[in-house]
């Protein structure tokens, strides 16, 4: 422990005389004077982070191993059939990345970490290019990819790097998120898997995007990430890391400070909208009545079988960045069926994601295949691939989320008549909804005239108007319908007993109006009673 007492920092320590304690003391004291007690003025730090019990609670969590990679054993067509669960289509891409991610993890196996011998050995890495549209899955195939195998994987969009134009730093970030990932380890990071999406926006001319400098920029950093680098596991600009850095250095930690990129995994993708014309254009230049106006599909399977890596590079990409690329591949554009076929058949279809959300309320929905069929013409409408789905998905059944649950609704079919007439179906559960309420209410009801019988000898009855009354009034005031009944005829054996006394009366119906004015309502019956005796 600390021989501090407490009472405040007692002047500079050497930090490599201090122990974890200590040093989280003196930061809070410090950080406490410039930002209230107990205050960090760091966001998402807290001074846990300097002594090491940050990292220690979240080891649990680590939940892939050096081990599984160096004992890999998968064949393109496991990782294919694995994939296979998930994606739809993109058959193509499907048996490219298995063949390269297969090539790199057995190429990683092979060389064994340090070993010498290992070393020596040179492959050029499979870094893999994916064309196509937003929405396909690209980045699907990619996480499930990670998952299978194990490795960490992080996503980043290219766009990120161009805001602050071609500071290398942004782009080591990618390379420290996975040591994150991998919750520090960094022998692990070093597998792992990085994507970055939207790669065509660092295209400097061809793409007329006329992000020349930066552009270049970036693409320049990438390359040396995808080359070989060492990136410093602290951002020197960082805080935070600093700070760690000297934790480590003071618990007299001899951790590595850089990660080596040689084994990193790159897999990058972007739509490349205006490669097609640049194909299309040099495929055919040569032939007689070439139209440059000519309409151009986009790029699908067999225009991308044209494209070269000079094409790459008229789109603005440097020579040295897409050579560093060998593996390309189309993903492509998603049909209605196809994303009917998402909704049926994939693993991860958004169905079994709604079902799971409305069963938290006791309600089980049913997608008819008509239904299905509806929800995929729609989304594709969208031409946001299969994200159009949850678009679309989210349309049709927000106002059934908001207002079944709390009703007594236990059962919603979503068909091709409750997309195309949505506001029917919602008015048809709603009143369902409301009858099996007042259904439970009459039970409530039922409940209370037994009690007042029993009690008072008295046998009253209530008209459906008072009970759908009490049931509004009970809704209002977060109370069961039996407890409101009893508050609002508590007094009413008195009345009842006189008027019986009266004209012999044993049966009383309470209408609407002595819900609305219990009061008035028994005076009149009071006085009408003594009227009739
Ligand atoms: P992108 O191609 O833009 O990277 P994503 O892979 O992020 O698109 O797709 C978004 C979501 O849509 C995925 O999380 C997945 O649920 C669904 N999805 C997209 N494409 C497919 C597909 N081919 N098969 C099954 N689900 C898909």
């Amino acid at each position: 422990m600390s021989d501090d007492d407490g009472k405040g920092p007692k002047g500079p320590k050497d930090p490599k005389e201090l122990n974890p304690d200590d040093f989280r003391k003196t930061l809070e004291d410090m950080f406490g004077k410039m930002g209230g007690k107990g205050a960090f003025p760091f966001p998402g730090m807290d001074s846990k982070m300097f002594t090491g019990e940050a990292e220690d609670e979240a080891e649990d969590e680590v939940d892939f191993s050096k081990d599984d990679i160096f004992s890999f054993d998968l064949l393109p067509r496991d990782i294919k059939a694995h994939l296979d669960r998930f994606v739809i289509r993109q058959d193509e891409a499907k048996k490219a990345l298995s063949i390269a991610v297969c090539d790199h993890y057995n190429h990683v196996k092979a060389i064994k970490a340090d070993d010498e011998e290992g070393r020596k050995l040179e492959l050029q890495k499979q870094n893999v290019m994916v064309v196509g549209p937003t929405g396909v899955g690209k980045t699907y195939l990619v996480k499930h990819i990670a998952e299978l195998i194990g490795v960490p994987f992080v996503k980043a969009d290219a766009t990120k790097f161009s805001e602050t134009g071609y500071v290398g730093g942004d782009v080591d970030d990618l390379v420290r998120e996975l040591v994150a990932k991998a919750e520090g380890d960094v022998s692990l990071a070093e597998y792992g898997i990085i994507y970055i999406d939207e790669i065509d926006k660092l295209a400097s001319s061809g793409g007329m995007i006329g992000r020349d400098v930066s552009g270049r920029g970036v693409q320049t950093t990438l390359l040396k990430l995808m080359e070989e680098t060492e990136v410093p596991l602290r951002n020197p600009q960082d805080m935070r890391g600093q700070m760690m850095s000297m934790m480590d250095m003071q618990k007299g930690r001899k951790s590595k400070d850089t990660i080596n990129t040689r084994h990193i995994l790159f897999i990058v993708s972007g739509a490349f909208s205006g490669l097609e014309k640049i194909v299309h254009k040099r495929s055919q230049a040569s032939q007689i009545g070439f139209s440059a106006d000519a309409a151009v599909p986009a790029i699908d399977k067999e225009l991308f079988q044209l494209v070269t890596t000079q094409d790459f590079i008229d789109f603005g990409f440097e020579a040295e960045f897409i050579g560093r690329i060998p593996v390309r591949v189309v993903c492509e554009h998603l049909e209605a069926n196809d994303l009917e076929a998402i909704l049926k058949y994939s693993e991860g279809s958004l169905l079994r994601q709604y079902e799971r959300e409305f069963e938290a309320y006791g309600i089980d929905i049913r997608f008819k295949d008509d239904g299905i069929e509806h929800i995929a013409k729609l989304a594709a409408e969208e031409k946001t691939g299969a994200r159009g789905l949850m678009t679309v998905g989210e349309r049709i059944l927000r106002d059934f989320k908001y207002e079944l649950p709390g009703t007594s609704v236990t059962e919603l079919v979503v068909n091709d008549d409750l997309i195309t007439n949505r506001e029917d179906h919602l008015a048809k559960y709603r009143e369902l909804g409301q009858e099996l309420v007042v259904e439970k209410a009459r039970q409530e009801v039922d409940a209370f005239v037994r009690e007042f019988k029993d009690k008072h000898g008295v046998t009253i009855k209530l008209e459906d108007a008072a009970v759908a009354k009490l049931v509004k009034m009970a809704g209002d005031q977060a109370r069961s319908v039996f407890q409101v009944s009893r508050q609002h005829f508590r007094d009413y054996q008195f009345g009842l007993k006189l008027i019986q006394k009266n004209t012999g009366q044993s049966d009383f119906i309470l209408t609407e109006a002595a819900v609305e004015d219990p009061d008035q309502f028994l005076s009149d019956m009071v006085v009408k009673s003594y009227k009739n005796q």
